[in-house]
């Protein structure tokens, strides 16, 4: 179980209410026009469990021409998520402090081109299955609002989990794309490392990716 140090920090929904343009506070209100609204015509993407923020950020720069939009629960975390994106300076990053398993009343139906799942909590008790995020429920959900090419990119260091949703995803119905169990050694220059990553990785852990589509 990936266990993330928490600080308790009493001044983060302060500091999350005062950057409004970054962090969305009504979700809902922008359903069905989340490009519309900041950057036209522009692909959604979508990083569900963003963490502090430095794929989303290290995307966003590298693909200006993508509203990317990073969804995280905990505010002691997506607090350093706003900080790294108010230090990009990037426009094309928005964050939401929510529950991902509200997804679809944030957007609506072929609105989301990519949803990224970076070192989600692999929940490895069986009796946690429906945590995972790549358990049926949540792939319906990913189904709804990804458009009719739309991809899931999943990265982890935890084989467990890795082809726990390899097999829920061909269970579902989903093609697999692509399937990379070492992304570091085939890496052609277009990964951006997350947090977790760069720590696993450090600890000589490989790094797995799939690429999906329904
Ligand atoms: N993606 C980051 C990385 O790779 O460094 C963080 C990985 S961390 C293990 C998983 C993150 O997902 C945590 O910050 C957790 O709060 C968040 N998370 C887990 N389930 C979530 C959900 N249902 N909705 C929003 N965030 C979630």
């Amino acid at each position: 179980m990936y266990r993330m140090r928490l600080r308790n920090k009493p001044w983060a929904k302060e500091k999350l209410e005062q950057y409004p343009q970054v962090v969305i506070q009504r979700p809902e209100g922008l359903k069905g026009s989340w490009a519309a609204s900041f950057f036209p015509d522009a692909p959604v993407h979508v990083e569900i469990g963003t963490g502090k923020g430095q794929f989303l950020c290290g995307m966003a720069q590298k693909h200006p021409d993508v509203l990317f939009v990073g969804i995280e629960r905990m505010q002691s975390v997506i607090v350093s998520a706003l900080d790294k994106t108010l230090e990009t300076d990037a426009g094309n990053i928005k964050l939401v402090n929510r529950n991902a398993a509200d997804l679809e009343s944030f957007f609506d139906e072929s609105e989301v081109e990519r949803i990224y799942l970076n070192f989600s909590d692999p929940w490895p008790k069986n009796r946690h299955e429906k945590r995972r995020l790549t358990y049926r429920t949540f792939l319906e959900k990913f189904e709804r609002v990804l458009t009719a090419k739309g991809e899931i990119h999943l990265k982890t260091d935890n084989a467990g989990f890795f082809e726990y949703s390899l097999q829920s995803m061909e269970q579902y119905g989903m093609n697999l794309l692509s399937v990379d169990w070492d992304v570091h050694e085939n890496d052609v220059g277009d990964n951006v490392m997350t947090e977790y990553e760069e720590k696993f990785s450090r600890r000589g852990q490989k790094i797995m990716r799939g690429i999906a589509r329904f």
